[in-house]
């Protein structure tokens, strides 16, 4: 039986897939966050490098990957794709189950896919520094080694919670010349409004991108990065996909269900829009996306559909998404990279016309998966990798249950190095459950931008 397929640098993909012209139904577009008017591409050219703009409106179906970016992806590209046979056997299932790995990038996730893009592309237009948002530090991490190849300085507002919960993520950012600043900050209007009113605040990734977007706008030489929900992001993320499908077919298989994990949708879009391609063309009509959310923030199972910002002050533009609310703070779980409010637009779409399914876990459902995988395949994922893991478990079940031989593939998002203070706790029985109340959601849900607003 075959194991893994490794792809030849030459097998990696020279074009990204942009999903929009293949959508069941316009996309709902951004709006401007002052007039709340649709929003023009030059709005944002004060906050993003100009070909990142012209990714965001793109309408192409498929995109040239630029021969620099190639020649960086290939330091840990093609990923591998691997059988998940030793899985299959501890879970007795008839199912076969694969993986795509993006724990073999140099910052441990898929995250770089875009970031390297990102820095690229501004420092080919003459930007010198690059502002960003991190949380659990995953996208921190991403955009501190891509702007160190490109020679940017890149300053990087992190959720204080994780600053310091996770110091380690905090010196690799260093290690890259990165600065890192625990989020709220007193830089920015909008962190010290937060302190005024808590001055114990412990962050969250909206007002992160507060604080990154304000200093961004505050200085000509500086553009902002954003880690996922944006069309931009999920077009760089297309990569995962797109060697997937290659490699699915090396195995000879398809699959009937595709998963992975949702924080704002970048690396479930990047592992399953080439294959929802093959389902909206009609050339495989039966296969099964499903999307991994946490019980404690429940933006796809719970959310609402609505025009909403991106981050907590309101900078950003107003997005089609289901949506917590922007000052949704959420429980204190492990999977930083969970805890957003929303979702990317295009996604939302595709929920909402039934072609992706949505499913949320506890915590301590996705850690026992997690270390069952440990113990089964030896990767010890992420935390937010591991809520795919888990909705791949339970399908892998419900094939043992049916007497069926489903094919499944599921995305880890990143290896869990960085994590083992979470695993620490699971192993001790510490870990708790956050639940969030139908009130909580109705009281962050008071706050939206505008009702008129909504399609
Ligand atoms: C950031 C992150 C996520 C969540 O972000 P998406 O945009 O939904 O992919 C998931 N897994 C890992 C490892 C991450 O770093």
């Amino acid at each position: 039986m075959r194991k893994r397929v490794l792809l030849s640098e030459n097998d990696l993909p020279d074009r990204w897939y942009n999903i929009i012209p293949d959508l069941p139904a316009p996309l709902p577009g951004p709006l401007n966050p002052a007039t709340l008017e649709p929003l023009k591409p030059q709005d944002l050219a004060e906050l993003l490098p100009q070909k990142i703009i012209e990714h965001e409106f793109t309408r192409e179906r498929w995109v040239d990957i630029p021969e620099e970016v190639r020649e960086v992806y290939k330091i840990w590209r093609p990923s591998p794709l691997v059988r998940a046979s030793q899985l299959e056997r501890s879970l007795d299932t008839p199912a076969r189950i694969y993986f795509k790995y993006e724990g073999v990038s140099p910052s441990g996730s898929h995250k770089p896919n875009t970031a390297v893009v990102q820095a690229y592309y501004a420092a080919q237009e003459g930007v010198r520094r690059l502002t960003t948002e991190t949380g659990a530090g995953q996208w921190g991490s991403a955009l501190s080694f891509a702007g160190s190849l490109f020679g940017l300085e890149v300053n990087v507002y992190m959720v204080r919670a994780s600053f310091e919960q996770k110091p380690y993520r905090k010196s690799l950012m260093q290690s890259w010349g990165a600065q890192v600043f625990a989020s709220p900050t007193s830089r920015t209007e909008a962190g010290r409004a937060i302190l005024t009113r808590d001055p114990e605040s412990s962050g969250s990734i909206g007002i992160a991108i507060s604080e990154a977007v304000e200093d961004a706008l505050s200085r000509d030489d500086t553009k902002f990065a954003l880690g996922s929900i944006m069309n931009n992001v999920l077009l760089h993320q297309s990569v995962i996909g797109l060697e997937a499908k290659k490699q699915m077919e090396i195995m000879g298989d398809y699959p009937d269900a595709v998963i992975a994990c949702v924080g704002g949708g970048s690396n479930f879009a990047g592992l399953t829009y080439p294959f929802l391609q093959d389902r909206l063309n009609g050339d495989r009509p039966h296969t099964r996306f499903i999307a991994a959310e946490p019980e404690a923030c429940p933006t796809l199972t719970r959310g609402k559909l609505a025009y909403d910002f991106a981050d907590t002050a309101g900078l950003t533009p107003p997005l089609y998404m289901h949506t917590l609310g922007h000052d949704f703070i959420p429980g204190s779980i492990h999977a930083g990279g969970l805890r957003y409010h929303g979702d990317a637009p295009s996604l939302c779409l595709l929920k909402e016309h039934g072609l992706i399914e949505a499913r949320a876990f506890p915590q301590t459902d996705v850690f026992e998966a997690a270390v069952r995988f440990a113990r089964s395949e030896g990767f010890v994922i992420a935390p937010e990798s591991a809520h795919g893991l888990q909705a791949a478990v339970i399908e892998a079940l419900a094939a043992r249950e049916a007497g069926e031989q489903r094919v499944i593939l599921f995305n880890i998002s990143g290896h869990g190095n960085f994590d083992l203070a979470a695993f620490d706790a699971f192993l001790a029985g510490a870990l708790e459950n956050p639940t969030v109340t139908d009130e909580q959601i109705v009281t962050s849900l008071s706050n939206l931008p505008s009702p008129a607003a909504a399609v």
